[in-house]
């Protein structure tokens, strides 16, 4: 599943290409991946105005794992990955391993600085169908939309991560995964920050140490931030709009590892479910704090004497 490196490294990739292109016209083969702003009217007209044709492109954007294509006449398209999702250039043919199936969408472009005949193409393709596009009338629609989401993981601040993890005593893991926690960070790279930086998964979020937050807020942006150059970790199909694949699985220290030996101390990683999710982690490397473990034990002390918790 693309995670943020993956649509970070997209959209860089993408960038150079359409920022300053016009988009001159849109093919849509799947009307059912596009989500139109409310009241447009569900006609070509509308999917048209909705896809930025006749637009310029001034900008992408980018907040955890959805990138924005902005035009010059404020309308913004928002792409959304999901499982199998890509946006591709196609200069003449689809590139190399891209088959020209399942492509939903093709635009017709022409980019800045070529001649007035030349032609690209772009297509967002999708053959699980678990991402889409959808319209926004302007940046402002664009910026409450992503206001339910999470700071974003790439530039996340220690003191606005423990904000959010405050406010909740599910295990540190399943709150990095929650995109109104933090936005961008998926299963893959809350592995391995919270490996990184030795705290356990099933920590409750509010009772990890404060002394820990500096460091986790730092591995979560130093790993997706390497993983952004590398390419981004090539899991099933993932592509970048050239069809060049990623080489950031290289780098993981626990990801799809359980069972072998911690790069670290050699003890054998451990795998757990935890919501649906594979979870791995070094049970030796990766502890609750004596603090964090006398948190757990008063909060389940608490559950069952009431006059224990109302002393404290
Ligand atoms: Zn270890």
């Amino acid at each position: 599943m693309p995670e943020l490196p993956e649509v970070e490294h997209l959209r860089r990739s993408i960038d150079p290409v359409i920022v300053g292109a016009r988009l001159t016209n849109a093919i849509v083969q799947r009307r059912g991946v596009i989500t139109l702003a409310s009241g447009t009217p569900r006609t070509d007209a509308g999917y048209t105005m909705a896809l930025l044709v006749g637009a310029r492109v001034t900008a992408t954007h980018r907040r955890g794992k959805q990138m924005a294509i902005e035009a010059h006449d404020g309308r913004v398209l928002v792409v959304q990955l999901g499982m199998t999702g890509s946006l591709t250039v196609e200069r003449d043919q689809p590139p190399v391993g891209m088959d020209a199936k399942h492509r939903h969408v093709i635009w017709e472009m022409h980019p800045s600085g070529t001649s007035p005949a030349t032609r690209w193409r772009f297509a967002f393709r999708d053959p699980r169908r678990f991402g889409g596009l959808t319209a926004y009338p302007s940046m402002t629609a664009l910026r409450t939309a992503w206001s339910e989401l999470g700071p974003d993981a790439l530039d996340i601040a220690a003191t606005a991560l423990a904000a959010k993890l405050a406010r909740t005593s599910r295990p540190i893991k399943a709150a990095l995964l929650d995109q109104a926690v933090i936005a961008g960070v998926g299963n893959i790279y809350a592995d391995e920050s919270l490996f990184a930086t030795g705290i356990h998964p099933l920590t409750p979020a509010n009772r990890l140490a404060p002394d820990r937050l500096d460091p986790l807020a730092a591995a979560i942006r130093r790993i997706l931030g390497a993983a952004v150059v590398a390419g981004g970790s090539t899991l099933r199909d993932y592509r970048d709009a050239f069809g060049q694949a990623g080489s950031a699985t290289q780098i993981h220290q626990v990801y799809g590892r359980a069972g072998e030996p911690c790069n670290v101390c050699g003890v054998k990683l451990e795998g757990i479910r935890l919501q649906a999710r594979a979870t791995v982690f070094c049970p030796h490397c990766q502890h609750l704090s004596t603090s964090e473990t006398r948190s757990t034990r008063a909060r389940r002390t608490k559950g069952k004497s009431s006059s224990r918790s109302a002393r404290k």
